[in-house]
């Protein structure tokens, strides 16, 4: 709320108003509500600090268009695991702030969100939590093992993977005694 205008002798409240705006992503125009006060008297715009933001508005419309992680996913994600900032982005091999950035609304890159996918699957993330044992405590790292062990996806695609391999390699599937020489 803005109770008076800062550049002229204005001095009652300023209206909220709304009005479209063509916000330029890579390249690509995206509509978007942009918020300002105005002041009838002399007509300044001032942009509204809180509450809406155009910009943000914008991204979220650019990734749901190219199918990429909007931020509260990632935060939402990572604390279903009980992940830190700290520890997520040791994993990630990124900065903390870099991920937290994304947290907060900054635009991936699409091999960044290529990464970021690849972890939330829950396979390549036991994956990352068993190659990379120096990322998070042994408790924690013990705990995780045991959650992702007896996840549905996990299962399913471990299953899926060993009757590949039994498909693909003929000796896989006799026992271990008859490929010993004799
Ligand atoms: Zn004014």
């Amino acid at each position: 709320m803005l109770e008076y205008c800062l550049s002229c002798d204005y001095e009652e409240a300023l209206e909220l108003k709304r009005e479209p705006v063509i916000i330029t992503v890579r390249g690509e125009a995206i509509e978007a509500t942009e918020e300002f006060y105005q002041c009838p008297a002399c007509g300044e715009k001032f942009t509204s600090s809180y509450g809406h933001d155009a910009l943000e508005e914008a991204y979220r419309e650019y990734r749901s268009r190219h199918q990429l992680v909007q931020p509260e996913e990632i935060r939402h994600w990572r604390e279903h695991y009980g992940l830190t900032l700290t520890e997520l982005s040791l994993m990630l091999e990124w900065d903390e702030a870099t991920l937290n950035r994304f947290e907060q609304g900054a635009l991936q890159e699409t091999s960044e969100d290529k990464w970021l996918k690849f972890i939330m699957s829950p396979q390549n993330l036991l994956y990352l939590i068993i190659s990379k044992p120096e990322t998070l405590s042994a408790e924690k790292r013990k705990q995780l093992i045991t959650q992702l062990s007896t996840n549905r996806i996990v299962v399913e695609t471990l299953q899926r993977f060993y009757s590949l391999l039994r498909e693909n390699l003929s000796d896989f599937s006799k026992p271990l005694m008859e490929t010993k020489p004799a």
